[in-house]
């Protein structure tokens, strides 16, 4: 259960490189194997031990220079409601601007929220004086810092991670972990809030109430007629966000909780609508989270022709938007009629189990080491690379794979996504990311 570190401040003060530094040897890690590198607003990073992400809200919204104040105001404020921490940065060279007043005077009254005050460009000791005139922000220490050349973040990351007040590993609500926890997420107007209701609804209709709903709970459980889960953030789903919800963008930053607290997410798009890149983004913070995906077709319902045909180019269009990641369940539904709300947690329910398969190491072998005789790996400057044996790491958050050889380094990528889909062809891993590793033996 992550912390949350914004990163708020006018343009051009250097958020996204501080962003970028910040997450730089995770990333790596991370798009490597989820093959997204999509925005450049989101990430997932550790210090100290603690792994948590960083979101760049400016990163969402168009920056410029002639940006509006308003809308660095309802920036500010959606970290303030959505983040644990939040760094304010400014610019050291340039000294106090009108529009970092502006954004101070909102954080000063962010009662209880811990803001960190970051001195950028202090990019050696002679300027560290500067700072000094940030004190009059009435936001304590001014923290100096180089995004650029990384001098001062290592401090600067100690100082966030003594803020968490979450626990790595602590959670909002209690929640009995061999329940899948299913997060609706989607752009504003997809259907979210119709879906849950008309789940409810159905809830009710069968029998009964929902199990431990307090008002503001993350976790909602539903445990009637084989159907037992738990929704996250149901609450703030079904009531609509404070502020911003005029602007499409936030809806990214108010998603990312719901998906980090989840096992399984179910990515609402709307029928009469395109996939378009705030979908997109939404995805990649499914991804980088390694969360296992249903994609909903919600609105079905205003489709009027829904012969094969248009149900394929449906599904062929959204696959080819979310490659490489191509192994997911796509339902068509109506939150509206409730045409197949029903299947859409099903689908969820059997992508949890597929992001917990386990597959026994002599079944594994014997599938994949005739299929890799047959199709080796090409052979480098005359040397063979020989895949010896694999087994399945326990107690992974997705499926991982470990390929013994004698020459990793020789297995590319290509390789990997040949050995991944090979396995995906044997075992129904629908939904779930897998990772291929290989290492010497
Ligand atoms: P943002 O608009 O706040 O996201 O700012 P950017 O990260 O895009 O940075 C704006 C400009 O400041 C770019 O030209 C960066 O290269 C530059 N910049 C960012 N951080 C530093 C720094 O630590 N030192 C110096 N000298 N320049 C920086
Ligand atoms: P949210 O912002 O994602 O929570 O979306 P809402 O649930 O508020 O739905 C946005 C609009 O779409 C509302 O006017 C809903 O009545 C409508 N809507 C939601 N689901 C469906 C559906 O399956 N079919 C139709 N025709 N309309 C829907």
């Amino acid at each position: 259960m992550g912390n949350l570190v914004a990163i708020v401040g006018r343009p051009n003060v250097g958020k996204s490189t501080l962003f970028n530094r910040l997450i730089q040897t995770r990333q790596a890690i991370v798009d490597e194997t989820s093959g997204t590198t999509r925005d450049r607003q989101y990430g997932k990073t550790e210090w100290g031990g603690l792994e948590f992400s960083v979101v760049d809200t400016g990163g969402w919204v168009v920056n410029s220079d002639d940006i509006f104040e308003e809308e660095i105001n309802k920036q500010v404020k959606i970290a303030i409601q959505e983040a644990d921490v939040i760094l304010f940065v400014v610019d050291v060279m340039n000294g106090v601007t009108d529009l970092d007043l502006g954004v101070a005077h909102i954080l000063r009254r962010a009662k209880g929220k811990p803001v960190i005050l970051v001195t950028n460009k202090a990019d050696n000791f002679n300027v560290h004086p500067l700072s000094a005139e940030f004190y009059s922000l009435g936001l304590g220490d001014p923290i100096n810092i180089s995004a650029i050349n990384g001098a001062g973040t290592g401090d600067l990351l100690d100082l966030v991670i003594s803020k968490f007040t979450k626990k790595d590993d602590q959670v909002f609500d209690t929640y009995e972990d061999t329940i899948p926890r299913i997060a609706v997420v989607g752009r504003p107007n997809a259907g979210k809030s119709s879906f849950v209701n008309a789940l409810i609804d159905e809830e009710r209709n069968i029998v009964t109430d929902i199990a431990g709903t307090t008002r503001d709970s993350v976790y909602t459980r539903f445990d009637k007629f084989n159907m037992d889960f738990y929704l996250v953030d149901t609450a703030g789903i079904r009531k609509k966000g404070k502020v911003t919800e005029d602007l499409e963008y936030y809806s990214v930053i108010r998603s990312i909780k719901a998906i980090e607290n989840s096992d399984v997410c179910v990515l609402m798009l709307d029928a009469t609508q395109g996939i378009e890149s705030q979908d997109l983004n939404i995805f990649s913070i499914i991804q980088k989270n390694r969360k296992g995906l249903v994609v909903c077709v919600n609105k079905w319902d205003l489709v009027e022709n829904k012969e094969q045909i248009v149900v394929k180019t449906f599904e062929n269009t959204i696959r080819e938007r979310l490659a490489p990641f191509t192994d997911f369940p796509i339902v068509f539904a109506s939150a509206s009629t409730k045409q197949r709300i029903l299947k859409v947690l099903e689908m969820a329910k059997e992508v949890y189990t597929h992001k917990k398969v386990r597959i026994p190491t002599h079944k594994l072998n014997e599938v994949m080491l005739p299929i890799i005789e047959r199709t080796p790996p090409p052979s480098n400057k005359g040397k063979y690379v020989k895949i010896k044996y694999i087994t399945q790491l326990p107690n992974t958050q997705v499926p991982t794979f470990v390929f013994f050889c004698n020459l990793p380094q020789w297995i590319k990528d290509p390789y990997k996504r040949f050995l991944e889909n090979r396995i995906r062809e044997h075992w129904n891993l629908s939904g779930t990311q897998i990772n291929i590793i290989i290492r010497e033996k």
